[in-house]
């Protein structure tokens, strides 16, 4: 549940997970004074399209369209899988890596077969999500943009049922598991995003300096 006092921080997600993983960062690292809020709990705003060449450029827009809307400081992210056998890709394009926006089953199973033929040794790839705090009215360049990595392999075949998106074919380093395979609490504690969030941590505590 989100606390009832102190600097209202807008998480620009409709994700309520992703509002709670958060909570859970901040609670972990002894923060108290922040209420969160998400997209749901603020007037609606135009919202920039995610036509970023980065993970970073993404999260940075994010944070500074909701900061802007709402005079609140703002928390973005932008996520996806590189592939290092693909260069990187489908990066930025992860979610509509098949031709729709989030049809989940369709990217992995492209990604599959563009990788059929590559062997088990070059299958590395990395879950990568840049986070943005974007105080309102703060310069682009002044705003905080951190990045998280989450190393690992695709398998060649999915395996398990929880997460979403690429979850089934990606094998974290050093586990036998997918991170489908995992439970909730295993994959925040490892994830790219996890490892993002935790990087804001100082600029969050600021927030509540002298209150
Ligand atoms: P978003 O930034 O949360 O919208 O994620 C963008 C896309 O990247 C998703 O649609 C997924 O395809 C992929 N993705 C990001 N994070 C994860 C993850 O933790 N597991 C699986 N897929 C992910």
């Amino acid at each position: 549940m989100p606390k009832t006092s102190g600097v209202r921080v807008l998480v620009a997600s409709r994700n309520a997970k992703k509002l709670r993983e958060l909570e859970r960062v901040l609670q972990a690292a002894d923060i108290s004074g922040i209420e969160l809020v998400s997209l749901n709990d603020v007037d609606a705003y135009p919202e920039t399209p995610e036509t970023g060449a980065t993970f970073e450029e993404n999260a940075l827009v994010k944070a500074r369209d909701g900061a802007a809307a709402t005079g609140l400081p703002c928390v973005a992210d932008d996520s996806g899988l590189e592939v290092d056998a693909l260069n990187a890709m489908p990066g930025v394009l992860s979610a509509r890596w098949a031709g729709r926006h989030g049809d989940d089953d369709a990217n992995t199973a492209l990604l599959l077969g563009q990788l059929s033929d590559v062997p088990d040794e070059r299958r590395g790839a990395a879950f990568v999500s840049a986070c943005a705090l974007a105080l309102p009215g703060q310069a682009a360049e002044d705003v905080s943009v951190v990045r998280g990595e989450w190393r690992g392999e695709i398998v060649r075949e999915p395996r398990g049922n929880g997460g979403f998106g690429y979850d089934p074919v990606f094998q974290p380093e050093g586990e036998v598991r997918t991170s489908a395979q995992l439970s909730p609490e295993e994959k925040d504690a490892a994830s790219h995003r996890g490892r993002a969030l935790r990087l804001l941590v100082p600029q969050l505590a600021a927030l509540t300096d002298g209150r």
